[in-house]
């Protein structure tokens, strides 16, 4: 079984050859939208039956959640679909798809497990569509429009989150006896090594893709190996301090001290006269992390505790240092709201407890209008200053949360680039300095053009 070219909306039959918009009788021009489904972006194109790209759209992936990806897809064909005249929608993903078209059977990046994506997405569209693996889809498009054709035998390497492949022989890509041809990515190559998320071990996927070189250099970082100074540089855009990325959202943080009070009592003869504040902030700190959502962002970290008078009394005083993050000013209300009754609630009878706030970094949230264009703004300006940027949530907290929060349009983070931060080897990239300068000068230069 091989993948049929022919159920790729064939629209060249219809062009005129004099016609360089390939618009057929009356000017119409049959047009399709490619969609390609990766770990962080999803990407969408209008193509005409050349292959020409005439318009593109992007939006992240959002999360692993069928539902949400399904969402995405339908308002960026909507979107397309509102300016140009859309008569089919193909979608690639990394992942294993049936012979058939119709299912995606298993998608290691991605959520979908013998998914019906074909019949659901033909409903949701009201358009033909088909589906296929990336690789499978990059391979057909490079014969068809690009550096493979002439060529009848060709293979496809596609090197990102993770590595795909696709073989092409005799014009045709061969898909194998389940669908799954052509998977180099897979092949174990380090028999017993590193995890796969298609579930083996030492696919060639985990010592080589996108991921396995971020992988490799954080773990070099972090043991202070030598090789990282270089390598870092090596990797960049990949080490997750040395992104270069500008700051586009940040989490708010609430610092706190919190301190229990108790009775002292010597522990060797009157032990039951005294009230333990130690073990009140045990069980306390045990409720404070128990709140911890890595997924919804909110994070609490009881960092530093000190308490007690000796060894042989029951503690009188204890305390703890709180370090809670979040994303939303909801989530902040609702943790206040959480973290005041576990203060108010005694475990052992008769301690006291209070919190105060030490500090505190409000969220910047990302997506509104003014930040986002001042960020678009930026990004031109980095290109003219020749280098390429992208936004980035970070977990951090920092000052830009008050502007941020009083609805100033905000961007964090466009001095120059390192690593290592608060750490003894925190490093400068000396040749990142003039290249960012100079990239926030224009889009200070810039703004009042850009009507910010
Ligand atoms: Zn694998």
């Amino acid at each position: 079984m091989v993948f049929p070219p022919s159920r790729i909306p064939d629209t060249t039959a219809t062009l005129r050859p004099d016609s360089p918009t390939g618009a057929g009788p009356g000017g119409r021009v049959p047009l399709a939208v490619g969609i390609d489904i990766g770990g962080t972006k999803v990407a969408a194109g209008v193509v005409d039956g050349r292959g020409r790209i005439l318009a593109e759209l992007r939006r992240s992936t959002p999360g692993r959640d069928p539902r949400a990806v399904e969402q995405v897809i339908v308002e960026l064909v909507g979107e397309l679909a509102a300016r140009h005249d859309i008569e089919a929608v193909g979608i690639g993903a990394a992942g294993w798809m049936d012979l058939a078209g119709a299912r995606v059977v298993f998608s290691p990046h991605l959520a979908w497990r013998d998914e019906p994506l074909q019949a659901t997405m033909e409903s949701l569209l009201g358009r033909p569509v088909l589906i296929t693996n990336d690789a499978d889809a990059a391979a057909w498009a490079e014969w068809r429009f690009g550096a493979g054709r002439g060529h009848e035998r060709l293979i496809m390497l596609t090197l990102g989150t993770g590595i795909g492949g696709a073989l092409m022989i005799d014009g045709r890509v061969e898909r194998g006896s389940f669908g799954m041809a052509g998977e180099f990515g897979h092949q174990i190559i380090m028999p017993g090594g590193h995890r796969c998320e298609c579930g083996n071990r030492g696919c060639w996927e985990q010592y080589a893709s996108g991921n396995a070189l971020g992988r490799e250099g954080r773990e070099l970082a972090k043991k202070h190996s030598p090789m990282a100074a270089g390598l870092l540089d090596a990797v960049q855009g990949r080490h997750k301090d040395i992104t270069g990325n500008v700051v586009t959202g940040r989490r708010g943080g609430v610092f706190s001290l919190l301190r229990v009070g108790g009775k002292a009592a010597h522990s060797g003869s009157r032990m039951a006269e005294g009230i333990s504040a130690i073990e009140e902030l045990a069980h306390k700190i045990l409720a404070i992390h128990a709140m911890t959502d890595h997924a919804a962002g909110i994070s609490f970290n009881v960092g530093l505790v000190r308490g007690g008078q000796s060894v042989n009394s029951v503690a009188p005083w204890a305390e703890a240092e709180i370090d809670m993050r979040y994303r939303t000013p909801e989530q902040r209300e609702a943790a206040t709201v959480r973290l005041t009754e576990i203060v108010a609630r005694s475990t052992v009878p008769g301690t006291t407890a209070e919190l105060t706030i030490k500090g505190e970094f409000l969220p910047m949230l990302a997506q509104s209008p003014g930040g986002k264009a001042l960020f678009e703004l930026y990004q031109q300006a980095a290109r003219a200053s020749g280098f390429a940027v992208e936004g980035e949530f970070t977990n951090g907290c920092a000052d830009s949360g008050f502007t941020a929060a009083l609805g100033a349009p905000t961007l964090c983070a466009t001095g120059p680039q390192g690593y290592g931060g608060h750490s003894l080897d925190e490093r400068l990239r000396l040749d990142s300095l003039v290249p960012r300068a100079q990239a926030a000068a224009r889009t200070i230069l810039w703004l009042e053009r850009a009507g910010l």
